[in-house]
């Protein structure tokens, strides 16, 4: 048998559940979790990855949905693109993201890494549901694994990981899908490596990274290498909501005795909530790094108090002062602090994306030159246009002026703005000199991509400049 995982009260933080004394790793077998809460999150769980498997198939006016391609340097958030001239766009972004996170942990704790975090629903919701089919629950895996190699224990573990890898490769070609697009994936599957040799090796580590993770490495991710499990020591206060156990009413815990008068609290010691955790942890010794708030403590405890006729929420969501004063939610000065700066960022980040357009243009008169003089009594200016075309298509670009008569002559004929590039010329506007009221005139011009006007500019035109006389 594995050795419990139960530590004594005082000891508890100079510890880890995964580690044994020696300083080896004690592989988990947590039981197989059931309850309210699980179902919950079961079905947050396949309307997670109905979004993640089958967004990359959307497309709006033939570009998917949502793009990060790193790489490329092409990101389309719903519809939207983003290049590198939104720089401060994405930024800005991140920043609102990081304090959303900030808010949100200080408030809610990690309610994210239970119900939302990739590494978890993946875990927890496909490879250990897996494990579970195959092995069956805790008690079978733990003897399977001590067992010898038996045929069945053969086919049993060889399935398994099979199953593992291949899960694991097709995880790998959705995040390829959000990241190139479907298309680009599809030529990578269905050519030769040697054509797509980068996206041939990025399809190959990233199934064997999700492999080594899924199957091996599990709850090191969240315990070791997830710096947001880390900063929970400095996001969570005791106001914060976490899964947490009601000492006040479970202590002094012991289990029941038939025919006995007992001084005891609600906890009969009874460890299934120890048993059912994933990362190892006792959350009766109170809010751990370990903790990913998966809730299947939860469940297990309030199966126990159903069945000894006690209340349910001996381990809930709450906070440390809601269980140590009996209170309710409270709303603290770090939290409307959070939240004023979230609303600024937000608000900026609103203003930012919807006054942002597909295509700039700018429009001004060559620097350091004035008028010039053309045959048959017309007047010309020349003109820089400037298009920043932030869209993936090429586009035609065609200017018009708005009011009077001219005529418009673009050097080295009609422009064309590249996709994701900024695109400069020159043209000419050529004016009858009696149409010239005065030495400097306002013009304006409009801007088109086919039929759809994108622009209106104004700007100056300069008239006949008289010579003085000595
Ligand atoms: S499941 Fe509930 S009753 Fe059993 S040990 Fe845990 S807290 Fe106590
Ligand atoms: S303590 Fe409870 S919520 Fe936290 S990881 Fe363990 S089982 Fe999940």
């Amino acid at each position: 048998m594995e050795e419990t995982f139960q530590k004594p009260k005082d000891v508890f933080r100079d510890s880890l559940g995964i580690v044994d004394k020696k300083g080896k790793r004690k592989w988990i077998f947590p039981k197989k979790p059931k309850g309210s809460l699980h179902k919950s999150r079961v079905i947050v769980s396949w309307i997670l990855f109905a979004f993640l498997f089958i967004t990359p198939f959307i497309k709006i006016d033939n570009e998917p949905i949502f793009l990060f391609d790193v790489f490329g340097r092409k990101f389309i958030i719903l519809g939207a693109i983003f290049g590198p001239h939104d720089f401060y766009i994405l930024l800005l972004g991140m920043i609102t993201l990081v304090v959303f996170i900030l808010l949100f942990t200080a408030v809610y704790g990690r309610v994210f890494c239970g119900w939302i975090c990739p590494q978890t629903v993946f875990m927890e919701m496909v490879f250990r549901k897996v494990e579970y089919w195959i092995e069956g629950d805790s008690k079978q895996q733990q003897l399977l694994k001590k067992s010898s190699w038996t045929f069945e224990k053969i086919i049993k573990k060889f399935s398994k990981q099979i199953i593992f890898f291949a899960i694991s490769i097709i995880i790998a070609n959705v995040l390829i899908a959000w990241l190139i697009g479907v298309d680009k994936l599809y030529l990578v599957i269905t050519q030769s490596p040697s054509v797509h040799f980068a996206g041939f090796i990025a399809m190959l580590s990233f199934s064997f990274i999700f492999y080594g993770i899924f199957s091996w490495f599990r709850e090191y991710a969240c315990i070791y290498v997830c710096p947001y499990g880390r900063l929970q020591g400095v996001l969570l206060d005791a106001n914060s909501i976490v899964i947490a156990y009601d000492f006040i009413r479970g202590e002094p815990r012991g289990k029941i005795k038939k025919n006995e008068q007992q001084n005891i609290g609600d906890c009969i010691d009874c460890n299934q909530c120890v048993e059912v955790c994933p990362t190892g942890i006792d959350i009766r010794n109170g809010t751990q790094l370990e903790c990913i708030n998966c809730t299947a403590c939860i469940d297990a405890c309030n199966f126990v108090m159903n069945k000894v006729n006690r209340p349910k929420g001996l381990i809930r969501y709450a906070s440390l002062n809601q269980i140590k004063e009996r209170s309710k939610f409270r709303i603290t000065p770090r939290m409307i602090g959070y939240s004023i700066v979230l609303f600024v960022l937000l608000s900026v980040l609103s203003f930012l994306a919807l006054t942002r357009t597909d295509i700039d243009v700018t429009i001004l008169r060559t620097p350091g030159l004035l008028s010039q003089e053309q045959a048959d009594n017309k007047i010309s200016n020349l003109f820089d246009i400037k298009i920043t075309n932030k869209t993936f298509m090429d586009l035609p670009v065609s200017i018009k002026i708005k009011k009077g008569k001219g005529e418009i002559k673009i050097i080295g004929g009609g422009i064309i703005a590249k996709g994701q590039q900024i695109t400069e010329t020159k043209f000419l506007i050529v004016m009858d000199e009696e149409e010239i009221k005065s030495t400097i005139s306002n013009i304006a011009f409009e801007v088109y991509t086919g039929d759809k006007q994108i622009k209106e500019i104004q700007t100056t035109f300069i008239g006949k400049i008289e010579e003085e006389e000595d």
